[in-house]
């Protein structure tokens, strides 16, 4: 089967490559020259594990292309994906610019029967205005089929995320369409994922409640951490404790500087926009946000904690993506933490294993550093801000004799208070009880 997907991002370049792992043909088209250029001499665009060899093999295999012709793209095709972007328009609600573009350029290009999939997350609503656009121009009255299939896959884990996944939701409501996309996914029965197979809003609505959801863990366990921190309890044993019941679950039941990434602030807001056009308020998902909003502004104040008035002094901070194992720095709280913390005129020495290039492009006055003790070297206080497993085996004797005040602030809860305290440091985390030494 030949199939196309348009965006060569996060969600689509992954799906290519998986697709065309699984025996497909894949085009994938992307509208940036130099990216495309840049994938068919196989440079990745994107940090994401396991991806780039699955790349490389799929292309020496002759089963995935690249190219930025949209229309020739669409010609061979049975099944068009869109995977490309749905930012926050300004009001909080998705700008479909780019899925109007690549739904109006399927119905120029429509010369037989086509199934049109919406992989990009997208409002509910977006599937039938597709298929008008499509129905209103293409050149003749050619059969194409709409459908949806949101995609759940986590940044960093992408490529297994997408090859076993724990569902696959699939929208239409045309059996023909139905067909072809099982039959896509045929690979999956192996692993006896199920199938959520529905009608296209409801599919595309569940998207935005997986996120909303997951996106209210989060707010929820920080509210209890910062909970914590006021009462003096312990939030990772709060979570064990709530986790072990089954019916809580111990995902996403971290604390830390809130949720960023491309997704659940972008998705948290659009939902809440949908529900307030049709006169309701998602009150849940509104306070979600909120307290989101605040956490960052809540945590960093620790750093006043161990390294005093800040003016002038200067912050190591270990991590700038969003999440370990990525290197996308959309929303992500390392980025916000740096501004909150140039506003104290603070000077910021910062390293990240992947995500230091697109921070570059967007980061004044930080000194990236080459390594975590290379960041250290002369700072007031060291902040954790991303969780990668390599902060995790430092050396922390060798960091205390780096920095100018043995000052930790760990925003991710990656070492132990204890230890920390044995080793001397004036350390705070997020809903633990810190250790301060000078206190004793
Ligand atoms: P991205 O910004 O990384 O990639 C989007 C790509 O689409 C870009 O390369 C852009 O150049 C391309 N594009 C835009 N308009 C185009 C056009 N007219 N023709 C060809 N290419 C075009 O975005 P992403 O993170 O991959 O997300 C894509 C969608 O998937 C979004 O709706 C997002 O909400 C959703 N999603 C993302 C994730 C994630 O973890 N990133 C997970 C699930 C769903």
């Amino acid at each position: 089967m030949n199939i196309a997907v348009v965006g060569t991002g996060y969600v689509g370049l992954v799906t290519g490559a998986c697709f065309a792992e699984f025996g497909m043909h894949v085009t994938c088209v992307d509208k940036i020259e130099e990216k495309v250029r840049d994938l068919k001499t196989g440079r990745m665009p994107i940090y994401e594990p396991g991806l780039e060899e699955m790349v490389e093999r799929n292309v020496k295999q002759g089963r995935l292309v690249f190219t930025t012709d949209l229309a020739a793209a669409v010609e061979q095709s049975l099944v068009i994906f869109i995977a490309v972007g749905t930012p926050p328009d300004g009001t909080g609600a998705a700008d479909l610019t780019f899925v109007r573009e690549v739904a109006l350029a399927v119905a120029r290009s429509l010369n037989e029967y086509k199934v049109v999939v919406t992989k990009s997350t997208v409002p509910m609503g977006t599937g039938s205005m597709i298929r008008k656009l499509i129905e209103e121009n293409r050149k003749s009255p050619v059969a194409f089929s709409v459908a949806s299939n949101p995609e759940f896959l986590r940044e960093g884990a992408a490529v297994e995320d997408f090859m076993r996944p724990n569902r696959v939701v699939i929208g239409t409501e045309d059996p023909q369409a139905s067909a072809i996309l099982k039959d896509l996914y045929r690979p999956l029965y192996l692993f006896e994922t199920p199938f959520v197979i529905t009608d296209v809003v409801t599919a595309e609505m569940v998207k935005y409640a997986s996120n909303a959801f997951l996106a209210t863990k989060i707010s929820f366990i920080n509210e209890m951490a910062n909970l914590c921190d006021l009462i003096g309890a312990d939030v990772h044993d709060v979570a064990r404790g709530m986790g072990l019941d089954n019916r809580i679950g111990g995902k996403f039941l971290h604390p830390g500087p809130g949720f960023g990434g491309s997704c659940f602030p972008k998705d948290t807001a659009a939902v809440a926009q949908i529900a307030r056009n049709q006169g309701y308020r998602l009150r849940i998902v509104e306070a979600v946000i909120d307290v989101n909003d605040e956490q960052i502004g809540r945590v960093i104040g620790k750093v006043r904690e161990v390294a005093g008035d800040p003016k002038g002094k200067t912050a190591a901070l270990l991590g700038l993506s969003f999440k370990p194992n990525t290197d996308d720095i959309r929303e992500a709280p390392p980025i916000r933490i740096i501004e909150v913390l140039q506003g104290w005129e603070m000077k910021i020495r910062a390293y990240d294993p992947v995500a230091m290039e697109p921070a570059r492009k967007i980061l004044k006055d930080v000194t990236f550093a080459k390594n975590e003790y290379d960041a250290a070297e002369g700072a007031d206080v060291l902040i954790v801000a991303t969780e990668w497993n390599q902060f995790r085996q430092l050396d922390l004797g060798r960091l205390k004799k780096l920095l100018k005040r043995p000052a930790v602030v760990d925003l991710r809860n990656i070492y132990e208070p204890s230890e920390m305290k044995r080793l001397g440091f004036n350390y705070r985390c997020v809903g633990r009880p810190g250790i301060d030494v000078s206190k004793g």
